[in-house]
């Protein structure tokens, strides 16, 4: 058995940004050079994630403001989805639009009812290079939409609104990392 066969395992798990972070609330960059660099981000963002118990983590979410993610998220068939994406782009999202619980790392604690479509296709790259081709449905897709937000700077408070906004936001205020 590889010692990298457990996504993770090699990596460091990093401090994670918190709302009201500016490096949340900004568009990452492009990554240009693949490789051993971004392999290794893609370790932290996974040691990351799992310590947090989390099933997807962006790269500004640790603080590096390049376009990557993570996943490891069941969809609503109980099918796991384990992967990376780097430069990803939602090239297709159709289907019903569903109000689900939705929460992230960056408001720990917290959740709300955000509305998604049942149905997401990312494109991008792999650390190595290699296109990849990613597509969800149910939870699965609500997570990849999740992330992609993330890395143009977006958190699923942008897309409330009325009261499921604003006990969002009062709720994160009063929370001990929110000040
Ligand atoms: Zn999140």
């Amino acid at each position: 058995m590889r010692k990298t066969s457990i996504p993770g395992a090699g990596g460091r798990v990093r401090r994670l940004a918190l709302f009201g972070d500016p490096v949340l609330h900004a568009p990452c960059e492009e990554i240009t050079e693949f490789g051993p660099e971004v392999a290794r981000l893609v370790e932290d963002l996974f040691a990351t994630m799992y310590a947090a118990r989390g099933v997807g983590l962006a790269a500004n979410q640790v603080g590096e403001s390049v376009r990557v993610f993570v996943y490891d998220c069941p969809d609503d068939e109980d099918v796991r989805h384990l992967g990376h994406v780097v430069n990803p782009r939602l090239v297709e999202v159709d289907g019903i639009v569903l109000r689900g619980p939705e929460g992230c790392l960056s408001l720990p604690g917290l959740e709300a009812g955000t509305e998604r479509f049942d149905h997401a296709v990312v494109e991008g790259f792999l650390a190595d290079g290699r296109a990849v081709r990613v597509e969800g449905t149910g939870f699965f897709a609500r997570c990849l939409q999740h992330e992609v937000d993330h890395l143009s700077g977006g958190l699923y408070v942008d897309r409330l609104a009325g009261w499921r906004r604003r006990r969002v936001l009062r709720a994160a205020g009063r929370a001990a990392w929110g000040s």
